[in-house]
């Protein structure tokens, strides 16, 4: 059997990994010897290819649940609701023109604005306008929202968007109500009409086998996104998921150093919640405000969202260079084409 050093060394070398090999990295024991050699390795690719810089994207949450698609792991999700007389709740646009604002003016390097399934999308493509007249042309702006067709993808487009962040969960069609096939088309129809992709794999659990991650992970890299890498399912009192528990930073820092390995594109690694994550090949972070699918709070940031300053400083702690305003890594795949 092929060992972790000679499975670094393949990737060291640019060589695309077998899938046999990916998943004896995702299987590695965290706390091993080979877990941190893995993680040494992430971060020396991860530091080259992005020259030592990392950045951090801040999402605006437009609206809160209860969301029909019943995502299990989400706290808008209606199966999640306990209120029966729950209802939803938008963000108001003075308060997401004054987030965008100040997310410009402290330096975040792209700014995403996340709604549920059941946002009216003429009216998300209004918001959508209003924050690129607000941040101006350089800054990248991305849509989370619902499923999209053709059309509404060209609309995006034409609204301001430059890209979408868009993912195939683990279990997508079994523990939430959209079948996978609706999210990779959306996946299709954003390319067709233009837009950048950001995806992630997610939401990993300690529930999930190390096939699964690597077969996912695959495909995630097949779409060729901007950025991508891994997340953990985050345990929202209250959801059907937050039973199954959460995976350790230790866990968490393994896979994310793991994908890095397997992918020699992604200058991006997502997602950086400490330290050890830094330190393992994890660069870009995300800044949360408004509603959060990950959060029971009305406002994140009164929760567990952080500001740029404390991602900034995190980041610095461990080694790298944070990019101040818009983000050129975005810019330089644009004339790409
Ligand atoms: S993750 Fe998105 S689509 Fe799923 S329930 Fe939550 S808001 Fe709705």
């Amino acid at each position: 059997m092929i060992s972790i050093n000679e499975i670094i060394e393949k990737s060291d070398a640019g060589e695309e990994l077998a899938l046999e090999d990916a998943v004896a990295l995702y299987e590695t024991d965290p706390y091993s010897k080979d877990a941190f050699i893995i993680r040494w390795a992430a971060l020396r690719q991860s530091m080259e290819l992005a020259d030592g810089l990392a950045e951090i994207h801040a999402q605006i949450g437009l609206d809160s649940g209860p969301c029909p698609k019943n995502c299990q792991f989400c706290s808008f999700a209606m199966c999640n609701t306990r209120d029966p007389d729950a209802r939803r709740r938008e963000t108001p646009l003075k308060d997401i023109l004054e987030y965008a604002k100040i997310y410009t003016e402290q330096g975040a390097n792209l700014i995403l604005l996340l709604s549920t399934e059941a946002y009216d999308f003429d009216k998300y493509l209004e918001m959508c306008q209003r924050v690129r007249e607000a941040v101006g042309n350089q800054m990248p702006l991305l849509a989370n929202t619902g499923d999209l067709t053709p059309e509404r993808a060209v609309q995006l487009k034409a609204a301001g968007i430059d890209g979408i962040y868009h993912a195939a969960r683990l279990g997508e069609g079994e523990i939430t109500e959209i079948p996978l096939e609706t999210r990779l088309k959306t996946i299709e129809n954003a390319k067709n009409a233009g837009l950048k992709l950001s995806t992630c794999l997610e939401p990993i659990g300690p529930d999930h086998t190390a096939e699964q991650i690597a077969r996912r992970a695959e495909q995630c890299m097949s779409w060729a996104p901007l950025t991508s890498g891994v997340g953990r399912r985050v345990a929202v009192p209250g959801t059907k998921t937050a039973r199954l528990g959460m995976l350790s930073q230790p866990q968490n820092a393994l896979y994310a150093a793991a994908y890095r390995l397997t992918d020699h594109r992604t200058k991006l690694i997502a997602s950086v919640h400490s330290e050890l994550m830094a330190n393992s090949g994890s660069n870009l972070s995300w800044s949360e405000v408004g509603s959060n699918p990950r959060d029971t709070r009305r406002k994140t940031e009164s929760g567990r969202g952080r500001t740029i300053k404390e991602i900034k400083n995190l980041l610095n702690e461990a080694g790298w260079k944070v990019r101040r305003g818009p983000s050129e890594h975005w810019t330089e795949h644009w004339t790409e084409g």
